[in-house]
This record gives C-alpha cells, structure tokens and sequence, in this order.
C-alpha cells in the first residue's frame, strides 16, 4: 500500500518530468473539476507533503491527490503505452516529452496554492521532509499518553509518512505490541527515529525492506500471517484495531517478540 516513500517517490518522478514545463494537454476526469484546464500553463514544481501529493500550476493553483488504497501516477514518454487501463485515469498532464497520469486516485481536487495550508498544514512533521523534526513529532505523540502505539504511528498529524507496513514493522523492531499506550512505550525517540531511518533507506526503492534482506524476507511481521517469526520462530498473529478503513486496521505481530503489557 502507498506510504510516506511511495509518494515521495512519485513526486521525485513527476517533479522531473513536470517541473517549469508548459501543459500541452489537462484532463482532470473529476466531474468537479471537468473543466478545469491547464493547457498552456507552466507547471512550477511537484512535492509530497505525507502521504498527499501537490502539483503547482503557476503560482495560482495547485492539484492535491492522495493515493489512498490504490492510486499510484506514472510517467510515460508522450504517446507511449498506459500501464492501466484509461477508464482508470483520473488526471492527465501532457507536456512536449512526457505524459504524467494518475490511476486511481483516491482522492483528487484543485485549490488556490494559497489553500495548502489549509488542505494539508495539519499534518506533523513530515518523515521525508526537507523540515523533518523529531522533536516536534515526539511532543505530538506524547500529546496522548493513553493512546496505543498502534494508532498513533497511523495517525498523520502526529507525524506524516507512515502507513501500515511501516507500523507494524516499527512496533516490532522496538519489541512493542501494538496495543501498548505511547507512554509505556520503553524508547519513543528511537522509535521515531527509526521510522525516520527506515523511510529514508527505502525512500529509493520500489521494495520495501526492514529486515535489510531484500531477496528473501523483506518485512520483519506485515502480511506474515501464520508464519514464524524471523527472529524467534514463533507463529505471527494477525489481528485487527480501530475503526479505519480495513487495510489499516489491519495489525501483524510476533506474540513473543511484542508482549502484550499485562495490566495489574
Ligand atoms: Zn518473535
């Protein structure tokens, strides 16, 4: 599923195709935004806030998406050959060399460039940022004590970037289960900081590792239901926790190597 890396990936590949080049064709396929049309405007630059994604046109406006469960943009060289099928593409953006389009967007709108802080200024502080700030994203945890780990890694104002893998696997790497309120939780900062790094190691690669063994096992417990444990060979439990959407309520863990806290 598309985390922090996956959309600062793609906006490091739609800022190069994009960046101060004229739109020869915009075909935003929101019937709110039918209309709207671009062509012949300049693009300036094309950043990743989170998990959301910002395309400035001008100095005017900007096209904010998120990928959600399915959304993923490619680049193609112009007139080259879709990967998905057309009926899938929401947004559209052709220049001389290059076509950029969005599949599946699970959420696509057009501000004023003067409106992103309202659309995603909410979130904390961003893992792969250029403003990246442990120290507020570990005040903004702390913020909520009783909160279980699980859920406050998921949640974007807290810190932006982490989606379900990353949350399962940092609660594993730091020996917690995932129900454990943050303020039980034995070393916030290197949790934080390790999310930090892992973002960052992967940030260049379509395959997601923690366990730094890309081949074989990449991920230490995410989707390893019923198998054993990398570390100590017991079996991986899935489970499941708050009311989001299915795909990040969904929790995997090693009952051994993340004990549940027993209450007195
Ligand atoms: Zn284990």
């Amino acid at each position: 599923m598309p985390e922090g890396d996956t959309v600062w990936r793609a906006a490091r590949d739609l800022d190069r195709a994009l960046r101060d080049q004229e739109l020869t064709r915009c075909d935003i396929r929101v019937p709110r935004y039918a209309t709207v049309d671009f062509t012949g405007k300049t693009v300036r630059n094309v950043v990743a806030r989170g998990k959301h994604l910002l395309i400035r046109v001008e100095d005017e406006w900007t096209i904010h998406s998120h990928l959600k469960m399915e959304g993923l943009w490619h680049v193609y060289p112009k007139g080259g050959r879709w990967r998905r099928p057309a009926f899938k593409a929401r947004c559209v953006l052709e220049t001389a060399a290059k076509s950029v389009v969005g599949f599946e967007l699970g959420f696509l709108r057009v501000i004023a460039q003067q409106e992103e802080d309202d659309a995603v200024g909410y979130l904390g502080p961003d893992l792969l940022g250029p403003d990246w700030d442990s120290g507020e994203a570990l005040r903004r945890l702390r913020a909520d004590p009783e909160r279980p780990i699980g859920l406050a890694l998921l949640d974007q104002r807290n810190l932006a970037g982490i989606g379900n893998v990353y949350r399962c696997e940092l609660c594993f790497l730091a020996g917690e289960h995932p129900l454990t309120p943050v303020g039980e939780i034995k070393n916030l900062p290197r949790m934080v900081e390790l999310a930090h790094r892992l973002l960052e190691t992967n940030k260049d690669r379509s395959t997601r590792v923690t366990t730094g063994n890309l081949l074989r096992d990449p991920l230490w417990v995410y989707g390893r239901t019923d198998r054993s444990c990398l570390r100590c060979g017991t079996r991986i439990i899935r489970s499941e926790l708050g009311d989001n959407e299915l795909e990040q309520r969904v929790l995997y863990h090693c009952p051994h190597c993340q004990p549940a806290k027993v209450t007195a």
